[in-house]
């Protein structure tokens, strides 16, 4: 259907990839160890299960910093192997716990034993869905917001990538059609759910392509820079992300268009009433993708509303987001809001 645009003015020397950015934030959380819930109780010795997680909580002081590539902030990322498997059976891993001076007792899978998110708050909508059992990762260190390697990552615009130069190691080329002549390249995980998504879309008759995805931290120094020597460092922050803040940085994001409604709503709010930004509102979760920055949550996530972008978080995540009706990643992880750099 033809789309009436309201944002078809583009400003000068905009191109499609200029328009294409977002990072969210919030003081990194890097302290910030969420006790595990409860305590499990065995017969013939009471013992507490190993708390791994619990600590007493030391927030990290907030650092905003510049767009310096910082290498000396150095995090180890897991293989791709270890990416979160959305659908992985609740049980699955009932980590057997040495339960030292215990004879006998048996450690079953329980909430006590469950693996929480660290870097989210503790009664957080996932954290419950965590503590439930559901989506569990092979590795513990993807239950973490400040990973950049994990599809859980928290990135605004005062939750930074850490380092801020971070690369993921898994991008492939997936097979989706593209909308600009920008190579493509998401993480593998997402770009299989990618590639599962468009086919979707395409059998109910809307076609998807794919207009931005991957950008490296050198990438985004050219464009945020280029938008600070044209308007100064104010309008830049309010359409381009910093260096190192940028979702599409984490291989985890990408930007869409409709295939059969023209470019006009491209990168502008009238997306949100093609074919493609209306079917992806209301099922881009079931393929694990957030419509990450929703109208109304400006104030929460930092930017206005990009009805084009997809950021992918695993199939739990989404949906469970969706069921709630939680409108941002901010809420649904329990952190403050990120209005701006801070
Ligand atoms: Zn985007």
């Amino acid at each position: 259907m033809p789309v009436v645009g309201f944002h078809q003015a583009r400003r000068p020397r905009q191109t499609p990839m200029t328009r294409l950015r977002r990072e969210l934030s919030w003081p990194r959380p890097g302290g910030v160890l969420v006790s595990l819930v409860g305590a499990v109780l065995v017969f013939g010795g009471a013992m507490a299960l190993p708390a791994s997680e619990a600590g007493a909580p030391s927030p990290a002081p907030v650092s905003i910093p510049s767009t310096t590539p910082d290498t000396s902030q150095e995090h180890a990322e897991p293989t791709p192997a270890a990416t979160l498997l959305a659908s992985a059976p609740a049980t699955t891993a009932p980590s057997s716990v040495s339960a030292s001076g215990v004879s006998g007792a048996t450690i079953t899978p329980s909430a006590a034993s469950a693996p929480l998110v660290k870097g989210a708050a503790p009664d957080s909508p996932i954290q419950k869905l965590f503590a439930g059992g559901a989506a569990t990762p092979t590795d513990k260190a993807l239950l973490d917001l400040a990973n950049p390697a994990s599809t859980l990552v928290l990135l605004n615009k005062r939750n930074p990538l850490v380092p801020l130069d971070y690369t993921p190691k898994d991008l492939v080329a997936p097979a989706i059609a593209s909308g600009s002549g920008e190579s493509m390249l998401l993480r593998s995980e997402a770009a299989a759910a990618a590639e599962r998504m468009f086919a979707a879309a395409a059998t109910q008759g809307v076609g998807i392509t794919v207009k931005s995805s991957y950008r490296s931290y050198a990438t985004q120094v050219g464009v945020y820079n280029g938008y600070v020597a044209n308007k100064g460092v104010a309008a830049a922050d309010s359409t381009s992300a910093r260096p190192g803040f940028s979702e599409h940085q984490t291989g985890l994001a990408l930007d869409i268009g409709d295939a059969n409604a023209g470019t006009a709503c491209d990168f502008t709010s009238c997306f949100a009433e093609t074919a493609a930004g209306r079917w992806v509102a209301a099922h881009a979760a079931e393929h694990g993708f957030l419509v990450r920055y929703n109208p109304g949550q400006e104030a929460v996530t930092g930017y206005l509303p990009e009805p084009w972008h997809l950021r992918y978080v695993g199939v739990a995540v989404a949906q469970d987001m969706q069921t709630r009706g939680i409108p941002s990643y901010e809420k649904f992880v329990g952190l403050p809001d990120a209005p701006d750099y801070g």
